[in-house]
């Protein structure tokens, strides 16, 4: 395997940044992970405006033009004859000695890394669906930045495992659910509402999310953005989440509670279907 790091590819098992990196040091990073299918990079132009935005909102750098951005995600896909996986992209402020102010002229570190995923196993994963518990909220208020501090999210998911269940949702103090520790969440109610939770209060604007909710306009499906409850949730027919290594992916359980029949919607199912013919002809 090859890895882009600062200008240069160097195989993967050999490829590193400095221990004064302020990523390593403070989680002064940001991040992106762009799908690859038929080896070709699903949403693009949305993942690298999103950087610039998470960039933007640290008053970080960005190390290249986008354009030259886009070179290197392609030529790191290319170097790993990566099919169908995924791209990551991680930005940091750099390396300078450890300090919590911002250091003055300091060149951004860039990392750019490609892995082949087994798409047949996510399809077999989204027949079935997966199981989801609660957990409360415990991460910052700008979650809507894309940051490589993701420990919350690890504990989230590392107790969602323990519990035999394959993502966490957090759900707020007043008992809304927020999003999953890896994905954005939806419920379809009774009356056939697609409901998620507005893009603007603590949640990270998924991509897989925006595009979903193109798609469901497309198929004639009534969406509602807005905060849903823990207990809505329980209550609902369906529930999915979307994130953009797994696209729509159906929930059957929920805190070991059975989402409707207990097996991936028709709501769901249509959406994912639909999103990934969206996803193969996008440019
Ligand atoms: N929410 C969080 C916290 C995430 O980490 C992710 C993706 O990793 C998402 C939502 C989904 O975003 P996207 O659809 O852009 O992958």
């Amino acid at each position: 395997r090859i890895a882009y790091v600062n200008g240069l590819y160097v195989p993967h098992a050999e490829a590193g940044v400095h221990i004064e990196d302020r990523g390593f040091q403070f989680a002064d990073g940001v991040y992106e992970v762009c799908e690859i299918l038929n080896g070709h990079l699903v949403d693009e132009t949305r993942h690298i405006d999103r950087l610039l935005r998470s960039l933007g909102e640290l008053r970080m750098a960005m190390p290249m033009s986008r354009a030259a951005l886009g070179v290197v995600m392609r030529e790191v896909v290319r170097r790993n004859r990566v099919r169908d996986g995924v791209v990551y992209v991680q930005v940091t402020r750099g390396v300078a000695r450890r300090d919590f102010l911002f250091p003055a002229g300091v060149a951004p570190t860039l990392v750019v890394t490609a892995r082949s995923a087994d798409r047949a196993k996510t399809e077999k994963t989204a027949e079935t669906g997966i199981s989801v518990i609660t957990l409360p909220e415990n991460r910052w208020e700008r979650v809507d930045i894309k940051t490589v501090g993701l420990l919350p999210n690890c504990l989230a998911k590392e107790a969602a495992k323990a519990a035999g269940a394959r993502e966490a949702w957090f759900v707020d103090r007043d008992g809304f659910i927020t999003e999953g520790g890896s994905s954005n969440a939806w419920i379809v109610s009774a009356t056939g509402l697609l409901i998620t939770r507005p893009a603007e209060f603590g949640i990270l604007r998924g991509i897989t999310r925006t595009v979903t909710l193109e798609v469901a306009r497309r198929l004639n499906l009534t969406v509602e953005e807005r905060p849903f409850s823990r207990e809505e949730a329980y209550a609902a027919v369906e529930a999915f989440g979307t994130s953009a290594s797994l696209g729509v992916m159906p929930v059957v359980r929920i805190d070991g509670r059975v989402v409707g029949d207990g097996k991936p919607g028709r709501a769901a199912r249509a959406l994912r279907t639909e999103f990934h013919k969206v996803a193969e002809i996008a440019p």
